[in-house]
This record gives structure tokens, sequence and C-alpha cells, in this order.
């Protein structure tokens, strides 16, 4: 039986993820018309169908990417079809299986310029603690004034600085079989572990990066979004939502999740700001 994320240390969910994935395991599910959610009970991935073959978002950790294809199988697709592998920001429970997954499929993978060089000068900041782990090659970048479109899809990337550099936000349209469409919305990387004193302290990282946060916060904040998808379930609940799903009723759609979402999250690193001993301005 899983825990509830919210009340366990991360570290300990790591080592239960890779030491022990099958504990993580969950059953795939759809969050949106052509879009289904493939991650673990820990971290996020999805899935969208395109008419030009499957979008992956993000790849959890290495010793987990099996339980992504068998997700993948469990919908009915195949996995080989992924190909386009979009990365949220560069935390091994998001790139952790890129590698693997990019030499299955063949997929091409995409990640902010600013998190490919983050990686690049600061491999510490990965975040693996000694679990296997493939480097991997980046194709693409994102341009948010460029939608990256593939197949009859189309997502709007917005980079959203402050939990890495380079964290990237998600916005796509999910139409269903009667034209209706929904406003889907992933923040690529809300977690405030990477915010305080004691952290930035520790690993010699700007502490204007609470400000980049809160500048990314105001920015998303304006947008409307119908469905919101967590980067980790937990962060809008998601899990405990699934048991609701029904034909004609979709537990996701609720366009006040998201304001509460980016409200929170803004709170919460006004307070850490407020209770600082650090100099905003290094
Ligand atoms: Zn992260």
């Amino acid at each position: 039986m899983l825990t509830s994320p919210q009340f366990k240390d991360p570290i300990e969910y790591l080592r239960q993820g890779c030491e022990r994935p099958w504990e993580v395991a969950i059953d795939p599910f759809k969050v949106a018309p052509r879009t289904y959610y493939v991650g673990n009970a820990w971290v996020g991935a999805y899935l969208l169908e395109s008419s030009e073959g499957l979008i992956l978002f993000d790849s959890t950790m290495q010793p987990q990417v099996y339980l992504v294809f068998e997700a993948i199988r469990k919908l009915g697709f195949d996995p080989a079809d992924v190909k386009l592998l979009m990365l949220t920001h560069m935390h091994y429970d998001h790139v952790g299986g890129a590698r693997v997954i990019a030499e299955h499929t063949g997929a091409r993978i995409m990640m902010s310029r600013e998190d490919v060089a983050f990686l690049a000068e600061r491999p510490d900041q990965l975040f693996e603690s000694g679990y296997a782990y493939g480097d991997f090659e980046v194709h693409e970048h994102y341009n948010d004034n460029e939608p990256v479109v593939f197949g009859d899809r189309r997502i709007d990337t917005v980079l959203s600085p402050g939990h890495t550099p380079g964290t990237t936000s998600f916005f796509f349209d999910a139409t269903d079989e009667s034209g209706v469409t929904k406003r889907c919305g992933l923040h690529g990387g809300i977690g405030l572990n990477t915010l305080g004193d004691d952290f930035l302290t520790e690993y010699g990282m700007p502490v204007t990066a609470r400000t980049d946060y809160l500048d990314s916060m105001r920015r998303l904040r304006g947008l409307h979004v119908d469905i919101t998808l967590g980067s980790h379930p937990a962060q809008v609940d998601m899990l405990s939502k699934v048991p609701l799903i029904a034909p004609d009723f979709n537990p996701f759609d609720d366009p006040s999740v998201w304001q509460w979402l980016i409200d929170q999250r803004t709170r919460q690193v006004q307070e850490l700001i407020a209770s600082s001993k650090l100099d905003p301005a290094c």
C-alpha cells in the first residue's frame, strides 16, 4: 500500500522508487482527450497521442522506465512509437530515464537551453544520489514564442525559472470527439526544496532564484488552464481523484486548481523570503 507522498522524505521516495520501483507502480489513467498519465506514484509522466506518433513529457528515473513502458502498453500503445520526449527540468526524477527511452525508441529529446547549460555546469544538481543514469543528447531547445508542433498536437512552452534555471511549463489543448476543447497545463517544476536558506548556502546557488520563481508565477497566473497536471501528482492531489473518473466525468477538469496551485506556491515563496537570513540580492 502506498503512503501519501506529502508525509515522506523525498530521499526516501528516491530510494524506494529506484530500489523497489514496483512499490510505486500505478495503473495509467486518462487525464484529458488523447492525454494520459503514465508516471508512477511519486513522479509524473504524460503521454500525448498525435497524428505523427506519441509525445512523452518527462522520463521518470532510469530504474523506473519499465513502469512507463508498461503503462504505455496498458493503454494499448507501443512504447516504440514515442517519437518526442519533452523534459520539464534537469532533476534526476524527471530526466533520469531519458537515455533509456531514447535508446529504445529513437525519440528526439527537448529540454530548455538553460537547463542543458545548468546540467553541464552543475552536474551535482542532477541529484541522482548514485542511482543509474545515462547521459543523453538534447536535440532541440524550447522557444517560447514558437510552439512545439508535432503532428496534430501543439504545445506552448513557458520558461518558468526558480526550481531550476531552465524549468519549462507546458500548455496545450485536448479536444474530444464531440469537438469540446480543454486547456491543459503542466508546471514544469514547482518544488521549493531548491529555494531554502540551507539549500542555497550548501550548494552556493543564487538567492535571486526566489525572485525568478515569483516572476515566473506572475507570468503563469494569468493563464487559463482547465486541467492542471502535476509534475508530481501529489502537487494537485491527482491520485485521490482517479477513482472518480467516469465516462461522463473528468475529475481533473477544474479551472480553479491552476490558480490555487500558483497562489499557494507564491505565498510559500513569499514566506520563505520574509523569514530568510540571506541577502536577497546575492
Ligand atoms: Zn525538480
